[in-house]
């Protein structure tokens, strides 16, 4: 940090920032609120051009994986609105693998390994 960023407040011993720290302390933390990791937020800074660009470009890919997280999210609520009306686990276990050899042969991918393929 460069001297004239910091110094400190003689009255309350505090450390005060000026404006271009505290500017760049906001856009950090919108990148987190974005769900930026670090990386992406570094590249925010250290990427060229204007900054709707720089934003532009972690943004699309950030919206990309939000888009799959939301179906990997939906899936995971799908399953659990299931209801289960087995005797046992044992047969939970067959109706799963019964259904997602069901999916297999509907030419959909499986949810879960089926027995003698790879997933
Ligand atoms: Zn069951």
């Amino acid at each position: 940090m460069k001297r004239r960023d910091c110094f400190r407040d003689r009255s309350s011993g505090q450390r005060r920032y000026d404006r271009s720290i505290l500017a760049r302390l906001a856009v950090l933390k919108r990148a987190k609120d974005c769900g930026f990791t670090l990386d992406e937020a570094r590249q925010l800074f250290n990427d060229q051009g204007r900054p709707r660009k720089r934003w532009e470009r972690v943004a699309v890919k950030k919206m990309a994986e939000l888009d799959e997280l939301m179906q990997k999210i939906a899936g995971m609520k799908n399953l659990l609105e299931k209801r289960c009306r087995c005797a046992d686990l044992e047969e939970c276990g067959r109706r799963i693998l019964e259904a997602c050899a069901g999916q297999l042969a509907a030419g959909r991918r499986p949810c879960e390994p089926v027995a003698g393929r790879s997933a």
